[in-house]
């Protein structure tokens, strides 16, 4: 799946600001730009439930993360229920997934990201994710500098296997010499 123009170029607007000097994302400051509440919660000690987004019927959203995930994961879920916001202001999957698949109560909507699902919302979302956490142009720029995983992990603030994960999704060779971890 790629992500539609729409999307990309409304993920440039929204995070021009927002990235740290030393190139990683300022998560917190997203946040506070796009207006969207954030909590942490031990989910109940559902530990399958990494993260959720709540949609209130005056599109006021909140993100919870799950306390007890470690730092990096936490990191990769917040961006990934923000994914699911982007999507719904793009009109792209997960609009419908709020409108349909949430579990509609009174007046609020649940997206939950829960270990296993798979749907075009949440590969999307994991996809917006990906692209703000680790922007395509800044993460080819590195490949061809020849930094290895470990250092754009770094870099990104983000773990050695997102890094793979996202060389994988675009299409980069990984030579295992020249990125494998020291
Ligand atoms: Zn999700």
């Amino acid at each position: 799946m790629e992500l539609s123009q729409e999307i990309t170029e409304y993920i440039k607007e929204i995070t021009r600001n927002c990235y740290k000097p030393n190139t990683s994302l300022d998560i917190f400051k997203l946040l506070k730009n796009l207006n969207i509440e954030f909590w942490t919660s031990d989910m109940n000690g559902q530990s399958d439930l990494s993260g959720a987004i709540v949609k209130e019927k005056d599109d006021k959203f909140t993100v919870y993360v799950n306390s007890t995930d470690s730092e990096k994961r936490r990191r990769f879920t917040i961006c990934h229920e923000i994914g699911h916001y982007i999507s719904y202001k793009c009109n792209s999957y997960s609009k419908q997934e709020f409108e349909t698949n949430g579990f509609i109560e009174d007046n609020y909507s649940v997206l939950a990201r829960i270990t296993g699902t798979i749907s075009p919302a949440e590969i999307e979302a994991n996809q917006i994710a990906a692209e703000i956490l680790m922007p395509e142009i800044r993460f080819r720029d590195l490949i061809s500098r020849e930094y290895s995983i470990d250092e754009i992990a770094e870099l990104f603030d983000v773990s050695a296997q997102a890094v793979k994960i996202r060389a994988k999704i675009l299409g980069i060779e990984i030579g295992e010499n020249k990125f494998a971890a020291c």
